[in-house]
């Protein structure tokens, strides 16, 4: 037998369960012809949320001159746009050098670790998150060190914790605001004592906002980095979420605050971008259509938008079932509903998935996907439409009666 090709080590301790063996058991079973409900990626457009007309129009008419590769960090214009969405948030001193365009915020949340980690260098990363961070700390050759978000408090960072895990090795903080999984929007107190802490132990600050603009109830964002010049940020956000346009892959990097302090590791930056020659440039010329036109994406967060009465559909179904808790969601497409271990004693959360998968045809993705420590939380997209919502949580609710049962 020939010699088997093995992955990297690298990829030891990388994992991306969104993507992961349950989903690869719901297409087995969508090949098979069954019909999965699913719940379990932040995909606006397979769910009829059509990104804006202007930005789908846009990409058309300028296709036939999109073919050149740009500057590596991206068009003027669009880069442009940015700094002055920047202006809006209140983040001070952004120039256009400042912005990076990417292929979705993913690809630049790769590099933004990558030009900066060493072997046993430690970055805090919220547990639960978006496990990209994670992901990306690990591959880079750093190490991830998670701290706490408190379900008893909103699903606000724990200070303490985050106090008690930094070392002489941590060399930044990840903020995911407003936060995927759960839904939790940051006040400005709780983003000013991350600042003081970031202040206090010279760690960067890298904010990933790019559901800022999915905001329920009238809540305001606030970006971290507009609260501080004397501490390094770099903040993310992109056309995927708040735009509805995921599959054009655009996305942008923006770093402020102390950059002279950062001066090195901004040309790592530009190293690595320039490596990858450019982003999409049909995707950078949206940028810019998408941050000057009208923002629909109020439309759908407004009281009887559609997001908002999915949002409260799933909440109050949830909250209903015994032994289930969910904090109801401030922002963002998503819950992170917990299971009284009480009453549901789950072992192993990725089986949990299966099962309810296989019983109920129903996907989510287990907590421990999203680096939560126990095997006793899931993420809820609540994308589908009503009647196809309505139908997950039946079965969702009838699953757990028979776990209540076992
Ligand atoms: N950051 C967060 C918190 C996300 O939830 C996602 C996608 O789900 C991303 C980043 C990646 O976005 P993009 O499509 O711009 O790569």
């Amino acid at each position: 037998m020939s010699k088997p090709i093995h992955k990297s080590s690298k990829l030891a301790n990388v994992c991306y369960d969104i993507r992961g063996p349950v989903l690869d058991k719901a297409r087995q079973m969508e090949e098979d012809g069954q019909k999965i409900i699913k719940l379990n990626i932040g995909n606006l457009a397979v769910f009829g949320f059509d990104a804006p007309d202007e930005i789908v129009q846009d990409m058309i008419r300028n296709l036939p001159s999109a073919a050149g590769y740009t500057d590596s960090k991206g068009l003027f214009a669009p880069r442009r746009a940015v700094v002055h969405y920047t202006q809006e948030k209140g983040i001070a001193g952004v120039t256009v050098d400042d912005v990076y365009l990417g292929n979705g915020a993913s690809e630049l949340i790769a590099m933004s670790m990558n030009a900066l980690l060493d072997a046993g260098d430690e970055v805090l990363v919220p547990a639960p998150d978006y496990p990209l961070w994670t992901a990306s700390v690990s591959l880079s050759g750093g190490t991830p060190v998670h701290y706490l978000c408190d379900e008893g408090a909103d699903w606000y960072p724990d200070l303490d914790d985050i106090r008690r895990k930094i070392t002489p090795a941590t060399r930044a903080i990840v903020i995911i605001n407003p936060n995927n999984p759960t839904g939790a929007l940051y006040p400005e107190p709780l983003l000013r004592e991350l600042v003081e802490i970031a202040r206090q132990h010279k760690l960067i600050v890298f904010a990933d906002e790019i559901y800022d603009k999915t905001l329920y109830d009238g809540n305001v964002h606030t970006s971290i980095a507009s609260l501080a010049d004397d501490v390094f940020f770099v903040t993310f956000n992109g056309l995927s979420k708040n735009y509805r346009a995921c599959g054009y892959r655009a996305g942008w990097m923006v770093v402020s605050g102390n950059k002279r302090q950062a001066k090195d590791y901004i040309e790592g930056l530009n190293m690595l971008a320039s490596m990858r020659l450019c982003a999409n440039t049909p995707g950078q010329l949206a940028v810019q259509t998408a941050l000057g036109g009208y923002q629909s994406i109020k439309d759908l967060v407004a009281p009887q938008g559609r997001l908002t009465r999915q949002r409260d559909m799933a909440y109050e179904r949830m909250s209903a079932i015994p032994g289930v808790s969910v904090v109801k969601p401030k922002a963002a497409l998503y819950m992170f509903p917990r299971l009284d271990p009480k009453v549901y004693p789950i072992q192993d959360d990725q089986q949990f998935a299966y099962e309810l998968l296989a019983e109920e045809k129903v996907l989510i993705v287990q907590g421990t996907g999203f680096n939560w420590p126990q095997p006793d939380h899931f993420r809820l997209v609540f994308l589908p439409n009503t009647d196809d919502l309505g139908e997950a949580l039946d079965r969702i609710e009838r699953f757990l009666a028979g776990y209540r049962r076992r």
